[in-house]
């Protein structure tokens, strides 16, 4: 029988390609979401991708009832909770709905997994954010974490405490984290990706905003910092690969091969790129000049971070495999497909 995977926030960005990653791997998928921060762009997308629809339930995971409701309907095996708010900016604005909208939604989810007799695999979308900066490159699944810089950042950091706590205290929650690094690109088929409400805060979403006119001029925050180019190096991680790591962590907790009840993985290609890289990158690859600056820091940005991914390579068997020009060509079609 096929087992069945619950995609809170299915409808956004790497929730709607971890849908189609699922579903190409032989998962039933259902998707929840609120559709507080999207459209259902995405959720048409990967249907037509698939050719055939998946359930989508509209509902609030701050809405307990609604959450046990949502398991009382399906019979679910696995899932993985997306649904948070995520701009770094506004939690900083709106403290208060970040901690609630984050907290409260994991918590009800996991509520409500506890109190089922079969237990639960709750897979909790992480991020690399919790590393804060670091001297000590790449960073691995034991480097310390640093106190968060922003609410969004902390929510990250204490919807994991929740979850490993959560795991050692009731029998059949099993958990996994993962922490992923800067996730950028679009489906292959161009019909799902990135869709920022206004102003991108991302890198990538403005590149492709510039190019198509939406934006007048990229700035590129900071051009002296202590790299080789002066501008800061990320690890940009395609989202079909970054998918792919969730459908093997699935298969991992399903399949009964976690070493550990609360596991957490790096998601990266382990390979950092300067900012200006990416965008000479895009440029090329699409065969474009792009209108950019060079602006002064922004605030909170680290250096350079980039992921040690092999963890990641050794126990889920998986690795990032596609090449930064593919996903750049990706990310221009879907911005052409979409304007
Ligand atoms: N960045 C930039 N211009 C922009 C947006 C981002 O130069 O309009 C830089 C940012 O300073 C950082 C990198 O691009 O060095 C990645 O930023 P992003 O916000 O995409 O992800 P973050 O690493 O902050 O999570």
């Amino acid at each position: 029988m096929k087992q069945t995977v619950l995609v809170s926030g299915g409808a956004g960005f790497i929730g709607s390609h971890v849908t189609v990653e699922l579903s190409n791997a032989g998962y039933d998928v259902v998707i929840a979401d609120n559709m507080s921060n999207c459209d259902e762009t995405n959720y048409n997308g990967v249907c037509k991708i698939l050719g055939r629809k998946l359930p989508l339930v509209k509902m609030d995971f701050c809405d307990a009832e609604a959450v046990d409701k949502l398991f009382e309907t399906y019979s679910i095996d696995a899932v993985i909770h997306f649904a948070a708010f995520k701009a770094v900016g506004e939690s900083v604005a709106e403290p208060l709905m970040y901690y609630r909208n984050n907290l409260v939604s994991f918590i009800n989810l996991l509520e409500t997994a506890r109190k089922r007799k079969d237990g639960c695999n709750v897979l909790f979308s992480s991020s690399a954010t919790v590393y804060g900066e670091t001297d000590k490159l790449p960073v691995t699944e034991t480097s310390p974490r640093q106190p968060a810089t922003s609410p969004y950042g902390n929510t990250k950091q204490m919807c994991e405490d929740i979850l490993r706590d959560s795991v050692k205290a009731y029998e059949g929650i099993k958990g996994i984290a993962l922490r992923y690094f800067n996730p950028i690109g679009a489906h292959p088929s161009a019909l799902i990706g990135e869709l920022p409400r206004g102003v991108p805060n991302n890198l990538v979403p403005f590149i492709t905003q510039t190019a198509i006119g939406k934006r007048a001029c990229l700035s590129i925050f900071g051009n002296d910092y202590p790299t080789p180019d002066g501008t800061c190096l990320r690890d940009y991680i395609d989202i079909v690969d970054l998918a792919k790591a969730h459908v093997c962590a699935v298969a991992r907790m399903l399949d009964g091969k976690m070493k550990e009840e609360y596991e957490i993985f790096n998601v990266g290609t382990g390979t950092p790129l300067s900012v200006m890289e990416l965008v000479t990158a895009f440029e090329k690859v699409n065969n474009l000049k792009l209108n950019y600056k060079f602006a002064p820091r922004r605030s909170g940005d680290v250096v350079a971070i980039w992921a040690d991914p092999t963890l990641a390579n050794k126990e889920l068997g998986w690795k990032a495999e596609r090449k930064i020009e593919d996903t750049l060509a990706a990310v221009w079609a879907w911005e052409k497909h979409i304007a």
